[in-house]
């Protein structure tokens, strides 16, 4: 059974190759992608391309790319069986997060993929992420179905549910993780599938999410952090809502001046959410009572989301409403498998 990829290549290492007159790593033409990567003609798939122009180091993504991203896959949605994104590493989970919460039903494959080095030089770990996410992007099961029909990075050997992964290494070719979310497959001699943590598609057809409200701000405590500082983040007037980075289970300094600028903050309409620090584990307010205090002030859970998921979520919810008390319920919620059960 052949299926049919695009590739879409938004920039980033993977697609840079050496310069052989001044020696500088530059993008190569996609559309000579065979040439590159002669393993592509080993397989039974229909690869098309599409490149981005501009290209981007991840660095510069905005919304707007996502929008475009977004758009260029509903377009294409009936042509093709599978997506496979070449994006930089550095801001990949950002991408795939929220693109996970603006494509709803989906039923096809979005693997997002990249490298630490480029296609062009001798030791790329870039062939083989893109010969393996295109595998993925193409695989069906006994009944025709697409295998991973969620927005996926694959990285390493992993395959990792988007709105779960974070970028790890800054230099390691196993890069990226989930450490709240067991791999959805694991390539080795053969790519083994994680039925059971794949999440199934959504009957009804796809529905893409193309406006976002990004008036969204990251307060992250530590020790020493003033009142002057967590109220200008908290209270700012162009913030609809805050992302709290607590400590541990979800804990905040006993400060009564903070708990006051988080009260202010709740009583101007903000949505104030809490997600943890940790890597791993999960937000419990109920645990200490430094966490309690939170939860009784109108703070949400963020339970096990990654900062790259809660940013996405938020960005998405609040696009879809103004109203802050359904964005909070519908935050509680797991949307796209971004909360552990
Ligand atoms: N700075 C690059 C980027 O994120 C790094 C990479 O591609 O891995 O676009």
């Amino acid at each position: 059974m052949s299926s049919s990829i695009l590739i879409i290549y938004t920039g980033g290492t993977i697609g840079m190759k050496q310069d052989p007159v001044d020696g500088t790593l530059k993008p190569f033409d996609f559309s000579q992608i065979h040439e590159e990567v002669p393993e592509l003609g080993k397989f039974n798939v229909r690869i098309d391309t599409y490149t981005f122009n501009p290209l981007i180091d991840s660095s510069d993504v905005e919304p707007g790319m996502w929008v475009s991203l977004a758009e260029l896959i509903q377009e294409n949605y009936d042509d093709y069986d599978g997506f496979v994104v070449l994006h930089g590493t550095d801001t990949m989970a950002y991408s795939a997060s929220t693109l996970s919460f603006m494509l709803k039903n989906l039923s096809k494959p979005v693997i997002f993929t990249g490298s630490q080095l480029p296609i062009g030089t001798l030791r790329t770990d870039g062939k083989e992420n893109l010969v393996s996410a295109i595998e993925i992007a193409g695989a069906k099961d006994a009944e025709g179905r697409a295998m991973v029909p969620e927005v996926a990075i694959f990285f390493g050997a992993k395959l990792l549910r988007g709105n779960r992964a974070t970028k790890m290494s800054s230099d390691s070719f196993d890069a990226f993780d989930s450490p709240n979310c067991p791999p959805l497959a694991i390539a080795g001699i053969d790519i083994r599938y994680n039925p059971s943590v794949i999440v199934a598609p959504s009957p009804g057809s796809l529905k893409v999410q193309l406006k976002l409200d990004t008036r969204v701000s990251f307060l992250r405590l530590h020790p020493g952090i003033t009142p002057q500082v967590a109220r200008n983040i908290a209270c700012g007037e162009e913030t609809r809502a805050v992302i709290l980075e607590t400590y541990g289970s979800g804990n905040a300094p006993s400060k009564p001046w903070l708990m006051d600028i988080i009260r202010e903050a709740v009583d101007m309409g903000k949505i104030l959410v809490n997600i943890s620090q940790c890597k791993k584990g999960r937000v419990n307010m109920d645990l200490y009572a430094t966490g309690r205090s939170l939860k009784d002030a109108g703070v949400v859970s963020g339970d096990d989301l990654t900062p790259e998921a809660a940013l996405g979520k938020l960005f998405t919810l609040m696009g879809l409403s103004d109203n802050n008390s359904w964005v909070k319920s519908r935050f509680s919620e797991d949307l796209r498998g971004e909360i552990s059960k």
